[in-house]
């Protein structure tokens, strides 16, 4: 199947609510061009090289997403033109995004990853520790960014059951959060190629997608 009957295969099936990410990472400019040319306008990538070499090369009505780990001294590059971070994961970052985003003249628009998968990570905060954030109104001063919501994964299992309760609980968090701190919210980025229809069912609002459309990855020109 091409990349144009993958992407309309999908597309077709999502409920109104809920955006396509196509997650291009790893794969040529030309592939992003394909599903480009069939209509598909959100991207997802994972690396900010790899992420600024395709905007330049691509059109500029393109959104990209950004939603792998960010590191501070990178942030300065994608700042200019990025129309979603979905990938943040430390109140640190989130100071440095404020701080290029003031210095471009920019309202960033950006996720906070939460962690609730089983497996080890050391990026998202636990909820937890948001909580704890949110009650000490430590999102409160950042003018350059502008808070939509919360990003996860879910664990790498066949295990529907967990999968499905991984994202419940994010889902239900993502709903306290809206209710108690953050009125603003609007996004709730959750699932992926081999779990997207079980996030759907839980309230996803933004799909992220790669392998489902683009075939699997090339690391070894990494
Ligand atoms: C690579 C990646 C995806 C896409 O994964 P697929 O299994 O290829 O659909 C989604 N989200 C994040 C955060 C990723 O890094």
């Amino acid at each position: 199947m091409s990349i144009a009957s993958k992407i309309s295969e999908i597309t077709s099936s999502l409920p109104a609510s809920v955006r396509l990410v196509a997650v291009s990472k790893f794969h040529p400019a030309s592939a992003v061009l394909e599903a480009y040319n069939a209509g598909q306008r959100i991207f997802g990538e994972s690396h900010v090289q790899e992420l600024s070499a395709k905007y330049e090369a691509l059109p500029k009505d393109i959104q990209w997403h950004f939603i792998g780990h960010l590191q501070t001294n990178k942030v300065k590059y994608i700042v200019p033109f990025v129309a979603l971070i979905h990938s943040v994961d430390t109140v640190k970052l989130l100071q440095e995004v404020e701080k290029q985003a003031a210095r471009q003249g920019r309202v960033v628009p950006c996720l906070l990853e939460v962690h609730v998968a089983l497996e080890e990570s050391k990026f998202g905060f636990t909820i937890a520790s948001l909580r704890t954030l949110f009650q000490q109104q430590a999102f409160a001063n950042f003018p350059h960014i502008r808070f939509d919501g919360l990003m996860g994964m879910a664990t790498h299992t066949a295990d529907v059951a967990q999968v499905q309760s991984e994202f419940h609980l994010l889902s239900s968090f993502y709903a306290e959060c809206k209710a108690q701190y953050m009125p603003s919210f609007s996004q709730l980025s959750m699932g992926m190629s081999h779990d997207y229809l079980l996030a759907i069912q839980e309230g996803s609002t933004l799909v992220r997608i790669g392998t489902s459309i683009f075939g699997e990855r090339d690391y070894s020109q990494s």
